[in-house]
């Protein structure tokens, strides 16, 4: 039985649901996409125009996975500060992990932790401004806000 589904968020665009209640600690889904540096990804972004910060997921060393790229539903997790679940990278593969006991139809998010190795700009900034309006809510997108 499959355990979340994808369909419209009241947060941004699609999310993704639990189908059935998920235990704390549940593997949910793998986190599919291509590698690339961060310059690539922003690079790539101004070119086809997409909203393509939904679908970037920053690994721990510093590259993103780009899920609008070879991606599965996992790219449609949105982000949110104090998040259900969490990613955990597993060798070269990154995979989603419920942090929290989540009810049927609630929706997962995880933190996109998004790391810049660059400095920042105000549009930058602006385009990766976190609204989840949670508690503890750090007003961004990105792992390390200088
Ligand atoms: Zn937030």
């Amino acid at each position: 039985m499959r355990r979340v589904t994808v369909r419209r968020s009241p947060v941004h665009g699609k999310g993704v649901f639990a189908l059935r209640p998920l235990a704390a600690g549940e593997r949910v889904l793998e986190y599919k996409g291509e590698r690339m540096n961060w310059r690539e990804a922003v690079r790539r972004h101004q070119r086809y125009g997409i909203e393509g910060h939904t679908f970037l997921f920053g690994l721990s060393d510093g590259r993103v996975i780009d899920g609008s790229r070879g991606g599965n539903s996992a790219r449609w997790l949105n982000h949110a500060c104090n998040a259900n679940c969490e990613t955990v990278e597993d060798g070269e593969r990154v995979f989603i992990e419920t942090t929290t006991d989540i009810a049927a139809g609630e929706e997962l998010f995880i933190e996109y932790r998004l790391v810049v190795d660059e400095e920042i700009d105000d549009a930058t900034r602006q385009q990766y401004a976190c609204h989840c309006g949670r508690a503890g809510c750090r007003a961004s997108m990105l792992g390390d806000v200088v």
